[in-house]
């Protein structure tokens, strides 16, 4: 893992664990999660770190520091994917988690802070559909009700806990006292379009953006194609196209995102006026106050829409999560490192927020955390076209073994 060809020929070796010949899917306690498992644990080896799987299948490696009483700085990502994912979105991270370790480990002088490096074992939540599980157990925000969620392949979580060799009674020892951490430092591809269009090889994350989701219903009433006049019309379509709009109207001037990315109609006939549309409405932003203002002005405005021409409007929330901030001082250590290790393209440093959510949004629950962004091809991600620079990942590693060496030391 000394540089970064070596460490995106190993995402490529990591990316042969999988369920599926010829494709990339790693579900949380399968047997790819344990071999992956394996397999990072001698690549830690390698660069000089004990190594452990804990209680909720996350693997870690230790680079003793030689100062027992200061807490551990934590780097790391997730080992899982989506279905027919890409060799990056994850991985990436554990692999520069591991070569900053291993240089430091090179140099042979050792560290006053232990170094941590986790591989959370489900991040991207594909078969329970709840995301975030491995890191929620680290930050002790587990939550037993999850024990009865049954997977895509008919298991329920506690029945793969037991298939997988854990025990869910000792869940609870996978959770890590706040104390312990120095913080939470994390590498990922961007997932986005921003810094490829910018000509930069890094950025660093301010935030992870909150998002609010909902199912919206929108009630109008069916009528005959030929013989309703527009004028005595109730078209939830029509209503929803003015209202799809609106959002994206709204949401740009706030400069934030909003998307509708399902609708349907209702009866759905090619004769038959729209009685009802069922959509959806995603709307995330840095900060939640900026999201929540503009989310009153697109309800106030679909209101509108509706009294205009006669339909009615059913909110449905199923989805709510806050906006993570990142540690200004990890903010600033990595901005610094960027600046004195990569320079030049790089100057000055690109912060942006994350759009995606990651494993630092249940490990801000615990500890300071910090993102650095590595460019990706086209922002692409969960697709098998995903891809990184080698030279883009060198960056990486001397921005981020900067940062680290001087927050060990
Ligand atoms: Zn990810």
């Amino acid at each position: 893992m000394h540089n970064g060809e070596a460490i995106v020929a190993a995402c490529d070796q990591l990316a042969a664990i999988s369920a599926d010949e010829g494709q990339l899917t790693r579900c949380y306690l399968t047997p790819e999660h344990a071999r992956a498992n394996a397999q990072l644990a001698r690549w830690m080896q390698d660069a000089g770190m004990q190594t452990w799987q804990d209680a909720a299948g996350n693997q870690w490696g230790r680079l003793e520091g030689s100062d027992p009483s200061l807490a551990a700085l934590v780097l790391g990502s997730h080992s899982d994917s989506v279905i027919n994912a890409g060799r990056f979105d994850g991985p990436l991270g554990v692999l520069l988690a591991i070569g900053v370790a291993a240089r430091l480990n090179a140099a042979g002088q050792r560290p006053k802070r232990s170094v941590d490096v986790v591989a959370f074992a489900d991040e991207e939540g594909t078969r329970f559909g709840t995301a975030l599980l491995g890191s929620r157990a680290v930050a002790g925000t587990w939550d037993p009700a999850w024990w009865e969620i049954v997977g895509r392949d008919g298991v329920t979580l506690r029945q793969a806990f037991l298939d997988f060799g854990l025990d869910p009674e000792r869940v609870h020892e996978a959770a890590r006292a706040p104390e312990s951490m120095a913080g939470y430092l994390e590498a990922h591809i961007e997932q986005g379009p921003v810094l490829e269009a910018e000509r930069r090889s890094l950025g660093v994350v301010t935030a992870i953006a909150g998002a609010r989701r909902f199912s919206i219903t929108i009630g109008g009433e069916a009528g005959h194609a030929g013989t309703t006049p527009l004028t005595l019309r109730r078209d939830a379509l029509c209503g929803a196209a003015e209202a799809v709009v609106a959002i994206e109207t709204l949401a740009r001037a706030a400069g934030i995102v909003a998307t509708v990315g399902s609708l349907e109609t209702f009866p759905g006939a090619v004769n038959v006026i729209p009685g009802e549309v069922r959509m959806s409405l995603d709307i995330r932003a840095e900060r939640d106050e900026d999201r929540d203002r503009t989310l009153a002005a697109i309800r106030e405005t679909c209101d509108r829409i509706g009294e205009t021409r006669g339909l009615v409007w059913r909110w449905h929330e199923t989805h709510a999560a806050p906006a993570v901030a990142c540690s200004p001082k990890l903010v600033e250590a990595l901005s610094t490192s960027i600046e004195t290790a990569i320079g030049s393209d790089n100057v000055p440093v690109m912060r942006l927020a994350s759009g995606a959510g990651h494993d630092g949004m249940a490990m801000a629950a615990v500890c300071d955390i910090g993102m650095l962004f590595v460019r990706c091809d086209r922002g692409i991600s969960h697709h098998p076209d995903e891809s990184v620079q080698a030279r883009d990942v060198d960056d990486a590693l001397n921005a981020m073994s900067t940062a680290v060496a001087a927050l060990v030391d």
